[in-house]
């Protein structure tokens, strides 16, 4: 086959599934199992560097160790079923391996955080809130909120404890998958992205996602909070595709989105209304607890920064 040929039937596919370097992609012409190309992995492995934020980047150079995950763009060549090429990622959401210290990227390109809360049962605890979104702002992903539960109490009885979150920039839903309020708009918000669902037990993720599509919540199971496990055998990451297009990307692991590995140093910068006060504190090392001359405590003093969360963030630390 000349090279040119060989080009000409390369397609391009979203990697939905990986298992024991098998690889599952999803393409426009269905979907194949595929190896690498040999010396591909080689070429891959480096630095960790790309979803992190130019002043965290220096203090986080680990290696990265598998060259290729879940919502990965390749390109392959469907009738020797090879990928032949990773396409540049946008973002990565990684974990510590547990001995070695590198990373091991859990998923690739994601989008948005979906970041699921109800309004009662169990109650809307911003604290909580808080972790989540610093996890998300720690992963470079557009984080969407999502307040469920609305058939039991009305959203105008939490819009104003919520009112700080909006004043911020992030985006609320409210939604009930009892009665279906917002589920439209929510599916609407899915369409073509790649999105998870995170959010504490027992808020209506597993049901949100069956109103959005019947059947999508099947894989999912509830962690155990003893053994972190699944119900299921698996605790791989899999893209579940929507019918609009788009992906659901589910597994326990991810559900409880952890502040894995986020230094004291680093935390200010995902609290977003700290930013125009980072650097003008008296000490250059300050950690906005103590300190005299610090930018931070005097915005919390003259009411420019909420101090419910200011409060978040201390206890973060
Ligand atoms: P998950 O742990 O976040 O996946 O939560 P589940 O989807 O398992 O839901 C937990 C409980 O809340 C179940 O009993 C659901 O039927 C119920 N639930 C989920 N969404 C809603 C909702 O919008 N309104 C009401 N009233 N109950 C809900
Ligand atoms: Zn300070």
């Amino acid at each position: 086959m000349s090279e040119s040929r060989s080009e000409v039937s390369a397609i391009e596919g979203t990697v939905v599934r990986a298992n024991s370097g098998l690889y599952e992609v999803q393409t426009a012409a269905g979907n194949f199992i595929c190896r690498l190309r040999g010396n591909l992995k080689k070429e891959l492995i480096r630095p960790e560097s790309d979803s992190l934020r130019p002043r965290v980047q220096k203090a986080r150079r680990r290696r990265v160790t598998d060259p290729v995950a879940v919502g990965d763009r390749v390109i392959l060549h469907p009738e020797v079923a090879v990928i032949e090429e990773v396409l540049p990622r946008r973002n990565a959401l990684r974990r510590p391996a547990p001995h070695t210290g590198d990373q091991h990227t859990l998923l690739a390109n994601l989008d948005q955080a979906v970041i699921v809360f109800s309004t009662i049962e169990p109650r809307l605890d911003l604290w909580q809130l808080d972790r989540f979104l610093v996890a998300v702002e720690a992963a470079a992903v557009d984080p969407l909120l999502c307040i469920n539960k609305i058939d039991l109490v009305p959203a105008e009885k939490v819009q104003e404890a919520l009112s700080v979150y909006r004043r911020l920039g992030y985006e609320i839903l409210f939604t009930s998958a009892v009665d279906g309020q917002g589920v439209d708009e929510l599916r609407c918000r899915l369409q073509g992205k790649i999105s998870i669902f995170c959010g504490p037990s027992g808020v209506g993720k597993s049901r949100l996602l069956n109103a959005i599509q019947p059947g999508l919540n099947l894989r999912v199971g509830e962690v155990s909070p003893v053994s972190g496990k699944g119900r299921h055998t698996t605790s791989q990451v899999e893209l579940l595709p929507l019918e609009n297009g788009g992906w659901v990307a589910d597994t326990p692991g991810l559900r409880q989105l952890g502040l894995w590995d986020i230094s004291p140093q680093e935390l200010p910068y995902y609290f977003r209304e700290f930013e125009p006060y980072l650097g003008q504190c008296y000490f250059a090392d300050c950690t906005h607890q103590r300190e005299p001359g610090c930018a931070i405590r005097a915005a919390v003093a003259a009411g420019a920064i909420d101090e419910r969360r200011y409060r978040s963030f201390c206890q973060m630390q």
